[in-house]
């Protein structure tokens, strides 16, 4: 299961804020609009669903949103939460199959047995 960035894509009909990335999907030409710290991600259309580069504005450096180094921090460590969220649970699972198996096995045993009388 990979980790994706959600990046929520407005609708166009939505507030347009200054700072946001205006531009069209190239598959089905829908006009998406994305926060500017979007920008050089690659996002899903939220009509077609084809995965679409977000151009950077011209002007605009891709190192300026590095400066930024509070709110990727903040992402990164939710990120972190969660997998180790995700970590825990895949422990918890693995064990519970292993219980599984066993009762199976145990199962197998009875019915193999039983056969046998
Ligand atoms: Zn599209």
């Amino acid at each position: 299961m990979a980790e994706e960035i959600e990046q929520e894509v407005e609708a166009p009909e939505a507030e347009i804020r200054d700072t946001d990335i205006v531009f069209d999907c190239p598959q089905c030409g829908k006009s998406l609009v994305i926060d500017y710290r979007g920008a050089g991600l690659t996002i899903n259309c939220s009509d077609c669903g084809t995965p679409v580069l977000v151009p950077i504005p011209d002007g605009m450096d891709i190192k300026d949103l590095d400066l930024d180094s509070g709110e990727i921090l903040k992402q990164l460590f939710a990120t972190r939460k969660n997998y180790q969220k995700v970590e825990v649970q895949l422990q918890q699972l693995k064990v519970r199959l292993e219980q599984l198996q066993e009762a199976l096995g145990v199962m197998q045993d009875v019915v193999a047995e039983g056969l046998k009388v």
